[in-house]
């Protein structure tokens, strides 16, 4: 049996945080994975940064709530579900997936959890695991099932790497030059070219 393992940023919706800084005015909440490749250092700094603007919750799902998937993310979801089985792995957190996951007709999703207080305050996160991409891939193929996994950025490599087949789709500059083996694709249509092969190999 053979499973699409995809990210979730920068693959079929846009990057949460990147359209939450500028709906509130923080350019420094644009730093992402692709930025910073430490998770944990970037988590705190966004969480610091929302302290220091008294940013809670439902502000951050106020924006979400009127953000679209990419284009053509729609159509691209349903086509693949129709083929095969589809699992966003993401390194999101529910709390920010929903309103989006509904637009998309909630593919299943692997992600993390915030921890907020009664006022909506987030005061910390959960990561399901440590490394979550690669494990759910490594899991999957321990159940005997064939694997393609893509994403965008450098929490996505692992993910990759561990899969059976893979690529990277609109990576910045920097990673395609830093990962000069792996295909890097930039449109649904191109990146259907390589899962085709992959579901017919
Ligand atoms: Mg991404």
């Amino acid at each position: 049996m053979r499973i699409i393992c995809l990210d979730l940023e920068g693959v079929l919706i846009p990057e949460i945080w990147i359209a939450f800084a500028d709906a509130a005015g923080i350019p420094e909440l644009r730093r992402t994975t692709r930025d910073e490749p430490d998770y944990d250092k970037l988590m705190n700094f966004r969480l610091e940064l929302l302290a220091q603007h008294h940013l809670k919750l439902p502000d951050i799902q106020h924006v979400i709530g009127s953000m679209e998937p990419l284009e053509g993310a729609r159509e691209f979801v349903r086509y693949l579900r129709e083929r095969t089985e589809l699992i966003i792995l993401s390194d999101t957190f529910s709390q920010f997936a929903k309103p989006l996951m509904a637009k998309l007709n909630y593919p299943t999703l692997f992600c993390n959890t915030l921890i907020t207080a009664i006022d909506g305050t987030i005061t910390g996160y959960t990561l399901r695991q440590q490394n979550g991409k690669k494990h759910a891939v490594a899991a999957l193929k321990s159940l005997n099932m064939n694997i393609f996994a893509a994403g965008d950025s450098f929490n996505d490599l692992a993910m990759i790497r561990e899969a059976d087949s893979g690529c990277l789709f609109r990576a910045p500059p920097s990673i395609r030059e830093s990962q000069k083996d792996l295909v890097c694709v930039d449109s649904y249509d191109a990146l259907l070219k390589q899962i085709d092969g992959f579901l017919t190999a």
